[in-house]
């Protein structure tokens, strides 16, 4: 192996792979300014905001992360930044690093919500929803999961049928991140032509959105339940373009994309919690990071840290690429989520007792990523779909 070069910047307890030197100027402008934006808004607040179970001032949030370029930021026009997929997952692993409830804020705004309308809305459903989305002036949010489907949607029950030229859309639709604060409901129900997706506007007769108390995780985040009881919609409130459970499969994907990023972020908090409270708590007389147990927690985790965002980076280029498959967003949520949890758990431990404590953030992301692990598809659905795509027999019934 060549001797580096005297120019070779020496080992980064931060970056240690040296992986900023693979982004572009554009992706780490954009990475500051989210970092910087996270630190001054969310950082100072969160613990607080944790406590009391609420998103206080979630419409002003949205504006701002809309002033950012942060909502439906890898899609193009309509107001949106068009920003590069890479731009895009750096972003989610900056607000994760704060808090996974604000990366599901934006997540479900422009990954879902916005993805949903830019993919498959009519030309004038697309200028009606996305400028005022990309704003964050409106807030979106995305039905699908019911109170007996969560993994298999198929069995959905949530229906619309015609009524002349409108639809009447009937079902209960659970923990729908955003729901009661937002403006526009991309709600999935089945008809006769199959699974397709309505937007309903807040306000509609027969649509309710009572939010979901005594959460244990994401407790800085909205989530909610929609009731819909013969919700009268135009003809033009359906999106055109979605036939099947393609349409919100694919939005899930997209979605996925940036929880493969974005967990990372929770995981670097945790890392860089416990790498800084090793260094000062002392114990037998010397600081524990002099302790060889604890050295060899904090190397496993920078591995797992740093092979995670390796993972997501590589994803983000094939994304970029247009060479993205579904399957490998499956491989990145899985890996990515399930090791960032290992990796708050193994801080917890670091941390001693002040681990549980919310004077520290380590308690706070680990309990929001039992929430990561479950949604956008459980540990075993991610499993199942690699099982599938390596064996070719399908194990899901
Ligand atoms: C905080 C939060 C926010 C959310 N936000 C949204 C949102 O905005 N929009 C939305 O539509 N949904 C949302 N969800 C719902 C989420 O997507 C579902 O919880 C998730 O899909 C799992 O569904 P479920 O909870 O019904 O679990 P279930 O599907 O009942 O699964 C329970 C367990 O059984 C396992 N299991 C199920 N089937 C199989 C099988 N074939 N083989 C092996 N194991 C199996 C699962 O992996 C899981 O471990 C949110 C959830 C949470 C917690």
């Amino acid at each position: 192996m060549p001797a580096p070069s005297a120019a070779t910047p020496p080992f980064d307890p931060g970056d240690p792979l040296g992986i900023d030197d693979c982004l572009d100027p554009e992706d780490l402008a954009v990475r500051d300014t989210v970092r910087a934006w996270a630190a001054d808004r969310v950082l100072p607040h969160i613990a607080e905001w944790y406590e009391r179970g609420e998103l206080p001032g979630v419409r002003e949030l949205a504006r701002e992360l809309g002033a950012l370029g942060a909502l439906g930021m890898s899609l193009e026009g309509y107001g949106c930044a068009g920003a590069s997929a890479v731009s895009y997952g750096l972003a989610c692993l900056e607000l994760e690093a704060a808090d996974s409830g604000i990366r599901s804020l934006v997540s479900v705004q422009g990954s879902l919500a916005m993805y949903a309308i830019h993919r498959y809305g009519s030309e004038e459903q697309k200028r009606r929803w996305l400028p005022a989305m990309a704003a964050g002036e409106i807030i979106g949010c995305f039905g699908l999961t019911e109170p007996d489907h969560g993994s298999d949607p198929a069995g959905m029950r949530a229906h619309a049928r015609r009524d002349g030229s409108d639809w009447l859309l009937t079902g209960r639709k659970m923990w729908i991140t955003n729901g009661s604060v937002a403006g526009v409901a991309v709600v999935w129900a089945r008809t006769d032509e199959g699974v397709r997706g309505f937007l309903v506007p807040a306000g509609a007769p027969g649509f309710s959105a009572p939010e979901i108390t005594h959460k244990w995780s994401l407790r800085a985040s909205v989530t909610s339940e929609l009731v819909l009881d013969d919700v009268r919609l135009p003809a033009d409130a359906v999106l055109p373009e979605a036939r099947g459970l393609r349409g919100p499969l694919s939005c899930l994907s997209h979605a996925r994309y940036g929880i493969v990023w974005g967990a990372m972020g929770a995981a670097r908090t945790c890392f860089e919690t416990a790498l800084r409270y090793a260094g000062t708590r002392e114990q037998f007389g010397r600081p524990i990071g002099g302790f060889q147990l604890t050295q060899a927690k904090l190397a496993d985790m920078a591995l797992e840290l740093h092979k995670g965002i390796l993972l997501a980076l590589h994803l983000g280029r094939r994304m970029d690429a247009g060479r993205l498959l579904a399957e490998q967003v499956s491989f990145g949520k899985l890996n990515n989520v399930r090791e960032a949890i290992e990796i708050c758990r193994t801080a917890r431990t670091v941390l001693g007792a002040n681990g549980i404590s919310l004077e520290y953030p380590v308690m706070r992301h680990a309990t929001n990523l039992e929430s990561v692990l479950t949604y956008e598809g459980t540990v075993e659905m991610h499993q199942l779909v690699l099982g599938k795509a390596l064996t070719g027999l399908d194990a899901f019934r």
